[in-house]
């Protein structure tokens, strides 16, 4: 058994022999599962074991001594099947008497070395007997606790925390947001409009004052430093007060604007001048900071690690790797990323670590990948004869795109691999029926099937799409066999859903995480469909698949990312992209319209109320605080209901509600007991209202391009013209612009493509989501890096799948470091 595995085992046992008490450690059982899994991770267990440990146990404490039994003893039995790891229970007699310890946190391996002693400077064209050298050196301890550096003890650990830094290699990655360079600054009398710049000079005065009733405060000032002086005004930061003194020196950062002829800056960014930055040559960093931190110490602890520490750092990358992908040295990036020699230097710096941060993304994603395809599961095939009977039993044909899902869908079922599919496909190209016709194939082997909605009326609605494709003599399913399992059903109706899943009686079941949530038990669970994936996160993925044994997965997506994107998000997913819309579909009227012809729009929805349809309202957030996006559609709201309809029916939906009065909103508007729904952002994604017909949007300008074509999507689902309006906040030429993209096309990837040219992908997918949460120097739009990043991960994968040989170790430890940081949504 793997080290690892030994170890569980002991916990297991140990906490066996105190009753289930959760006592064997210090902590809890959960304490240990992060430095458990990375042990694991190490010993090369299956991504699919950690996973049922992490998720299984992570509430362990909440269970009961019983369940905790079971959950133990399960988690063994598929240890002991899956690695033919040794039983739990035998030899009692020699149980481990000693407690075991959660991985204590590794000590440094070495002490600063003194003041004076300095690593020789290195150059990024050092030749291969200095990198030698350098690598030589006792490595630098990236885990080691941040209080091992001089002058920060326990009280500065406690605030570099709020940075989320705790160790060495927190600190080291804790990057400036940007750079200045004291010895380029301009005086104020060459400052001009619209330039962003640092400028040095004297306080002359400083006041506060109220402005709008007392509600709002500003604090305003003036700058001269000897050739003019420069007003500069801070809104609603009061402190700021108390904190810049008359006749003191600061540096203040920002962009130049004007005011009545003048040039001023409005909520620069500030520090006092320190000796430091008096004598600072050259290019400085800025670092994001706390409240309790100040820019200089940060500057200070910075200067000395990146001196002492950055050189130590043993670069995980083979020199060959190195070379050949043209990157420079860790250590010498790293140095440079903080206390760049020139911006071209820092330009390189910022190039290799940005391509460690994608090739390690790429690194594990193979290996994920591999794991997956390694793994056994049922195979499941059908006839073509058997397989054409069902899809004529559907009430239309099937576009050649969803024909094409189709036949990798089987290939991947008949596989004996299982399945770990994404389909991407625009809002309304015909998904479900792919879902349903996967899970018909299932039950014509007699296997079950879960289909995952992330809320209850998405649930709803695909049970009764499943319903009209699938139970009838066509595809052998009767209504009896396919259920629908949400927080809303009854006690009773889940004890009977559970009676007949764990009998084997239902074959399909729908529902949303209450599925997850449960306890039911699956007689033979083999598919797994989890729709709108980024919804769930990769605990409850993992989860959903622990009910089964190796199910398949089959994953939907209406986000329409563009292919390199996803080869980089979803690497290690198979890719099915639905490119084409069913026939008839017609296109939704698009247009912008100013918000002085907001009244053309208000008139185009009367008539279509008139005419028996509904409509949504839309409003953005508003970037203030999220409170004023609600307050926006409130007030709104309630002004749209007096004013502008007040012979129709209006809903209002907003992220403050409940889930359950979201989901009753959702349905009125659904059942047609509002008109108008008057919405956030949040209105659901994939909801059908079929007789819906007019996209209202305000603020149409704080929305990519990708979002308001998914707003659009919730019209023109039925047979009647649609239409979607666009209100920008004002007339802006080159928003306009961007929005009439909205107007000259209908189609998500399109929209996608160019939302990613403009807004990048932070903005596109939402960090979130995006599993790129820690990403700080790569972008994801960079597909010169990511393609070569993605090369050499591909090619080292490919030598040395598992990271296994000797030259590898230190990139597999970064590896594990990386994606233990990033396990985030994934899959
Ligand atoms: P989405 O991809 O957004 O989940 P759905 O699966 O909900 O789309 O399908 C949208 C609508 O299109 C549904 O009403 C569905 O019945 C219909 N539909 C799906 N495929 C076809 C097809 N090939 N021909 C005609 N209508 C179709
Ligand atoms: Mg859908």
């Amino acid at each position: 058994m793997k080290p690892s595995i030994t170890k569980l085992r002991n916990y297991f046992r140990l906490e066996a022999d105190k009753d289930y008490e959760n006592k064997a450690i210090i902590g809890g059982i959960e304490s240990m599962l992060e430095p458990w899994a990375a042990e694991a991770r190490v010993d090369q267990i299956p991504e699919a074991i950690i996973q049922v440990v992490m998720v299984r146990l992570r509430d362990y404490q909440g269970l009961s001594q019983n369940s905790r039994k079971e959950v133990l003893g399960g988690i063994w039995k598929r240890i002991e099947r899956e690695l033919g790891a040794e039983p739990l229970d035998d030899d009692v007699q020699q149980r481990p008497q000693r407690k075991p310890q959660p991985q204590a946190a590794v000590k440094s391996e070495i002490k600063p070395s003194p003041e004076k002693v300095e690593p020789p400077p290195e150059k990024e064209d050092s030749p291969p007997q200095v990198r030698q050298e350098i690598e030589d050196q006792e490595p630098a301890d990236l885990n080691a606790n941040v209080t091992t550096l001089d002058k920060i003890g326990p009280g500065y650990a406690e605030k570099l925390k709020q940075l989320n830094i705790e160790t060495l290699g927190d600190l080291l990655y804790h990057f400036p947001k940007r750079y200045v360079n004291y010895s380029e600054l301009k005086p104020i009398n060459k400052l001009v409009f619209e330039d962003t710049v640092t400028v040095i000079g004297t306080v002359k005065s400083i006041h506060k004052r109220a402005i709008k009733s007392g509600k709002n405060q500003l604090v305003e000032a003036i700058l001269s430093d000897g050739t003019g002086a420069l007003q500069i005004t801070w809104f609603n930061q009061p402190w700021i007060i108390n904190k810049i003194k008359a006749n003191s020196q600061i540096s203040i950062s920002g962009k130049i604007d004007q005011y009545l002829g003048r040039l001023t800056v409005n909520n620069p960014e500030w520090s006092p001048l320190g000796r430091e930055n008096l004598l600072a040559q050259g290019i400085s960093p800025v670092y994001p900071l706390t409240a309790k931190i100040t820019q200089n110490w940060l500057r200070q602890r910075m200067k000395a690690l990146v001196i002492k520490w950055a050189a130590k750092v043993r670069d995980p990358l083979p020199l060959t790797l190195r070379e050949s992908a043209e990157v420079m040295d860790l250590s010498i990036a790293l140095r440079q990323a903080h206390y760049p020699e020139s911006w071209s230097k820092l330009k390189l710096a910022q190039h290799r670590l940005a391509f460690d941060e994608i090739f390690l993304l790429q690194l594990g994603v193979l290996q994920q990948k591999k794991a997956w395809q390694d793994r056994k599961a049922q195979a499941y095939e059908i006839s073509d004869d058997t397989f054409r009977t069902i899809i004529e039993g559907l009430p239309f044909k099937l576009t050649g795109a969803q024909e094409q899902s189709l036949a990798d869908m089987r290939a991947d079922l008949a596989s004996g691999h299982p399945m770990n599919r994404l389909i991407q496909g625009d809002v309304g190209s015909g998904k479900t029926v792919v879902a349903a016709l996967a899970a018909a194939i299932l039950s014509q082997n007699g296997a079950q099937s879960a289909i995952m909605a992330p809320t209850s009326i998405l649930a709803e609605q695909h049970y009764q799409t499943f319903l009209s494709l699938l139970a009838k003599e066509n595809s052998g399913l009767a209504a009896e066999e396919i259920r629908l399992m949400i927080g809303a059903t009854s006690e009773s109706e889940k004890e009977e859903i559970r009676a007949g899943l764990s009998a084997g009686e239902i074959k399909i079941v729908i529902g949303t995480h209450a599925i997850i949530e449960d306890p039911v038990t699956f007689d033979n669970l083999q598919l797994a469909v989890i729709d709108e994936q980024h919804r769930f996160g990769v605990n409850q993925r993992a989860a959903l698949r622990a009910k089964g044994d190796n199910p398949h997965i089959l994953v939907m997506t209406a986000t329409p990312i563009p292919r390199s994107l996803a080869l980089t998000v979803y690497g290690d997913l198979d890719l099915t992209v639905i490119d084409e819309m069913p026939p008839g579909r017609q296109s939704v009227d698009t247009a912008v319209r100013y918000p002085q012809e907001r009244e053309l729009a208000y008139n185009l929805i009367r008539r279509q109320v008139e005419a028996g349809h509904q409509a949504f309202i839309i409003y953005p957030l508003v970037e203030e605080s999220e409170k004023s996006e609600e307050k926006a559609a409130v007030e709104e709201y309630a002004r749209l209901q007096k004013e502008i309809f007040p012979h129709f029916s209006l809903g209002l939906l907003h992220g403050r509600l409940s889930p359950s009065d979201k989901e009753a909103t959702m349905k009125k508007f659904q059942t047609g007991e509002f008109d108008v729904l008057v919405s956030t952002s949040v209105v659901e994604v994939g909801v059908d209202v079929p007789n819906a017909t007019v996209m209202l949007i305000e603020g149409a300008h704080r929305f990519g391009l990708a979002q308001l074509h998914q707003f659009r999507g919730r019209v023109g689902r039925g047979d009647a013209k649609s239409y979607c309006i666009l209100i920008p906040g004002k007339r802006d030429a080159v928003e306009n612009q961007r929005l009439k993209a909205m107007v000259e096309t209908n189609d998500g990837f399109v929209l996608a493509e160019r939302d990613l040219d403009q807004r990048g992908p932070g903005q596109f997918l939402g960090t979130r989501q995006s599993g790129f949460s820690e990403l700080q120097m790569a972008s994801i739009t960079d597909l010169p890096l990511i393609e070569k990043a993605r090369r050499h991960a591909k090619a080292i994968h490919h030598r040395d799948p598992t990271l296994a040989l000797s030259e590898h170790q230190l990139l597999g430890n970064s590896l594990d470091r990386f994606w233990q940081v990033n396990s985030s949504d994934i899959s």
